[in-house]
């Protein structure tokens, strides 16, 4: 029997377009097909468009606190169902239960932030500008928006868009990966039990050609992407040749550097609270979160002990499938074409004199797409793996001489996302905050990663746009400045 089609939603109506191409949606953590995504084309986007049009003038002029608390509904009927969303998201794109749940929560918090939308949205006002003039300024929504979203997180990704703008007043089409769409159905289907409005929130499944008809449609006023560098950057520059506003957050390829005072003897190495954040900085959702530790730098004599205490804690880790055994503590990647790359690039690591010290082919399950997690010695700047965001959980290891080749090393990378330093030393913590070129900065911690009152604040190759999702760049993005001048007669 196939496995069942995804619905789109078109205003209140879920259904089954007609396409001739699918993709097959995984468990990866089994290989097992458990729905097929209709890939659309222009025509859905371009009804889901008109949805969001129809909707659009009603909602917009709807006061602000009764959006808000629409937002507040459905932060309830989330909390309801929190745990059957950590198993959605578990299931199709195969972290664990713990990590799906954090997904989950993660995405809550955006929308307990857009539920205060009457105060984030609040204007400026000052009398007297000039002699009987006074001036105001408010933030009006801005129209039908877009969203474009990755496979990695399938809840927190699409619910740092489509609950911010919808609070700002516009209406929204959601196109997500076409890899993890079943969570973000699950998402709208309680949004609408929430009493949202038909045609606030549209969603369209595909591929390529729906994000292209999002980017170059004359209706749609903004597009918010999440991906990879490549298509962030493509999107980014088609979608401002069609006038929209644009934030489009791309790949990284971030650094946990380890200063010699940060690592404990060996003896400590089980509770040592470095290694356990570069585990989870590294291994933590198989090492497929844009914000995971991928270089690991050790200075001085922190790299032996690193290196040693690392492998231990490696030989440690359970790899399983995520959904049969909830002690499984790393899942599978996402599908066999990521597997098959890793496996790959841990092929190709001795011919480029890299010593691949734990090997992430051996000791896996054999059903579903597991590589294990996976450790390389010596890389050096001139190694292909310094800038490639392998998105797996491939750790390569270097050894910068001092703090100063270090932050000279990072900077080299065109990727601008986020760098951890570990130490106890307050003024090498402080230079590497000041000196480090990257939007998001970690000081003892393995995932600096802002939560929804912070904007996720990339950097270079890792963002493209102005105004970053999330925090109070997020509303400023999803909302424009109108400015009164008042003389009264
Ligand atoms: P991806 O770029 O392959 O896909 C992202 C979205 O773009 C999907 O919806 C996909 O359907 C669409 N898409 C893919 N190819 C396209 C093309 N040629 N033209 C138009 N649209 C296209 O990314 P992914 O593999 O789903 O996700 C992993 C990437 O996302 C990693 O690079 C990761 O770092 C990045 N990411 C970044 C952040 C961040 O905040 N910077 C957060 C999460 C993930």
């Amino acid at each position: 029997m196939k496995a069942p089609v995804v619905p789109i939603l078109i205003g209140d109506l879920w259904t089954e377009p007609q396409v001739s191409h699918f993709t097959a949606v995984h468990q990866p953590s089994s290989g097992e097909v458990i729905a097929r995504t209709p890939m659309c084309g222009s025509m859905d986007v371009e009804l889901a468009v008109v949805a969001g049009s129809d909707a659009y003038p009603d909602w917009s002029r709807l006061p602000a606190p009764e959006r808000g608390r629409v937002l507040f509904r459905y932060r309830e009927l989330l909390e309801d169902h929190f745990e059957e969303l950590a198993q959605l998201v578990c299931r199709e794109n195969g972290k664990t239960l713990e990590e799906a749940r954090g997904d989950v929560r993660r995405g809550i918090e955006v929308v307990e932030f857009a539920a205060g939308i009457g105060h984030l949205a609040k204007g400026e006002i000052l009398p007297q500008l000039a002699d009987g003039i006074d001036a105001t300024s408010t933030r009006e929504p801005i129209g039908v928006c877009a969203g474009i979203t990755p496979f990695n997180f399938p809840a927190m990704v699409p619910m740092w868009m489509y609950p911010l703008s919808i609070a700002c007043g516009n209406t929204f089409v959601l196109k997500p990966s076409e890899k993890v769409p079943l969570t973000v159905n699950r998402l709208a289907e309680l949004f609408l039990e929430a009493g949202l409005p038909t045609g606030v929130l549209n969603i369209v499944h595909g591929g390529r050609e729906v994000v292209e008809a999002m980017c170059t449609h004359p209706e749609i006023a903004a597009v918010s992407f999440v991906g990879s560098s490549a298509v962030a950057r493509r999107v980014y520059e088609l979608s401002c040749l069609h006038g929209k506003r644009v934030q489009s957050a791309g790949g990284a390829k971030n650094v946990l550097l380890v200063m010699p005072d940060a690592v404990e003897s060996a003896a400590a190495a089980a509770s040592d609270p470095t290694i356990q954040a570069v585990m989870g900085s590294a291994f933590g959702c198989a090492g497929q979160r844009c914000m995971a530790g991928s270089l690991l730098m050790g200075l001085g004599d922190a790299a032996h002990r690193l290196r040693d205490q690392l492998c231990a804690a490696m030989d440690g880790l359970t790899v399983g499938d995520t959904a049969a055994d909830p002690e499984a503590g790393m899942g599978p990647v996402i599908d066999a074409g990521a597997r098959d790359r890793l496996f790959t690039r841990i092929q190709e690591a001795p011919q480029q004199d890299t010593e691949v010290v734990r090997d992430g082919r051996e000791g896996i399950p054999d059903d579903g797409f597991f590589v294990g997690p996976t450790l390389f010695d010596g890389v050096t700047p001139d190694h292909g793996v310094f800038t490639e965001e392998l998105f797996g959980p491939l750790l390569g290891m270097m050894r910068p001489e001092s703090l100063d080749q270090a932050i000279e090393w990072i900077n080299r990378i065109p990727n601008g996302n986020a760098a951890t330093i570990f130490t106890r030393d307050g003024g090498a913590a402080r230079r590497f905050v000041r000196e480090v070129e990257c939007g998001m900065i970690g000081v003892n911690l393995g995932v600096p990663a802002p939560m929804a009152l912070f904007s996720f604040s990339g950097w270079d190759q890792s963002f493209f746009g102005d105004l970053h999702v999330q925090g109070m760049e997020g509303v400023m993005f999803y909302t424009r400045q109108k400015t009164v001048l008042t003389r009264w007669m």
